[in-house]
């Protein structure tokens, strides 16, 4: 039996990342096809676009991917392959698990929480109205026209958030709660000032809440939630976040538990999944050969549950976890304060970990 399965590089410290990820996922004796389609500012040049439509073609076709991040210019230039990705192959829920992994450097350890954040609405979608453009003018007249007036010189950010998208955004995290094992649901929202938007989120997901009895739920500000993390994080398990605010907690939590080089992910929608880790391209660690692999490779460990190779999963797993109990052959963000050792590279930790598979499955 083997799989295709597409992968995307990235760019920055993406193509690194992924090819540890590989050889990981190879090492477990899983047999992967690889489509290699290449994205981002890189392919501009050649092709006009950074998102061609091969791309989005072999995902459709393969279903599953692993992706590495891609870099989106701050504040100016093409808008995020990434949320294109999401967008277009309607990849609605974005689940992070974060959890404690025994030898990260960390002064939290009990954390065990999984993030479920909704992937294609709110502020996050990037409706934009640029600052003195005469569209941007108008929306300003008719703001001020219906007692909402702002200053004429704004640019201004839209938040759609839609019964459809709440509503299944809300069934796909009480039903993973259900389906893992877990107990709890926080809706995570700011209702009290975005009455019709997160107000909106939170009626939904209690209405959802009242089909899962065996699921306790609650529902958290997202600023006290921000807070709550920091001071007592074994207080949560499943959280369920519109989009901005899940992306932001997302990075909250990698910091409780070692850094984003410790953080994997899917977006996955009811046909497709692609998996990557939480961080992004870090364009200036890029190839030194030294970030952490972790978020890749437990990606891809998630990736393995998809299609069904949980043994694999598990010693692929496993391997990874070891190697970071042991402390010897780990990257710098992993490295304890007392080692005296030059660090371990991407790909040395990645060649441990492969050994370590070898060792559990021989
Ligand atoms: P980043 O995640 O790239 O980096 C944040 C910090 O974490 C940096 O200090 C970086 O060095 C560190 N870090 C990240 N990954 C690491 C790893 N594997 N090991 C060790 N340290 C690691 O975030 P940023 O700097 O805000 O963004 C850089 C670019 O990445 C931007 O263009 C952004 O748009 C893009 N981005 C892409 C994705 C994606 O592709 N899904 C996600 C987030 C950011």
């Amino acid at each position: 039996m083997s799989y295709n399965i597409t992968i995307i590089p990235g760019d920055g410290i993406g193509p690194e990342v992924t090819a540890a990820a590989r050889i990981c996922l190879e090492s477990t004796g899983v047999k992967i096809n690889w489509d290699i389609q290449e994205a981002g500012e890189a392919v501009i040049k050649k092709e006009g676009t950074p998102l061609p439509e091969r791309v989005l073609e072999s995902i459709r076709k393969n279903k599953v991917a692993l992706k590495g991040p891609i870099t989106t210019p701050v504040g100016y230039g093409f808008r995020s392959v990434n949320v294109s990705i999401r967008k277009k192959l309607d990849l609605y829920a974005c689940v992070r698990p974060v959890k404690y992994f025994s030898g990260v450097k960390t002064p939290i350890k009990d954390v065990d929480i999984v993030v479920v954040r909704e992937n294609t609405e709110g502020l996050y979608a990037g409706i934009e109205f640029k600052s003195g453009e005469e569209e941007t003018k108008n929306l300003i007249e008719f703001l001020k026209k219906t007692n909402r007036a702002v200053s004429p010189d704004s640019g201004i950010s839209l938040k759609p958030v839609s019964v459809k998208g709440s509503k299944r955004i809300a069934e796909y995290a009480f039903k993973y709660a259900r389906d893992n094992g877990r107990k709890k649901v926080s809706i995570v929202q700011k209702a009290n000032i975005m009455k019709f938007t997160d107000g909106l989120f939170l009626d939904i997901a209690r209405k959802i809440a009242g089909r899962y009895p065996d699921i306790e739920n609650e529902s958290i500000l997202v600023d006290n939630l921000a807070m709550q993390l920091v001071q007592n994080p074994e207080k949560f398990d499943v959280l369920l976040l519109p989009n901005l605010y899940g992306d932001i907690i997302s990075d909250l939590l990698a910091g409780l538990t070692g850094g984003l080089g410790m953080a994997p992910g899917v977006n996955i929608g009811n046909e497709y999944a692609v998996f990557e880790p939480t961080h992004g391209s870090a364009p200036e660690l890029k190839g030194k050969d030294m970030v952490n692999p972790s978020a890749a490779i437990l990606s891809g460990v998630m990736m393995l549950r998809y299609i069904g190779e949980n043994k694999k999963a598990a010693i692929l797993r496993q391997a990874l976890s070891d190697v970071i109990k042991e402390g010897e052959r780990v990257t710098f963000d992993l490295q304890s304060d007392n080692k005296k050792q030059k660090p371990s590279g991407t790909r040395e930790m990645a060649k441990a970990i492969c050994k370590r598979i070898y060792e559990l499955q021989n």
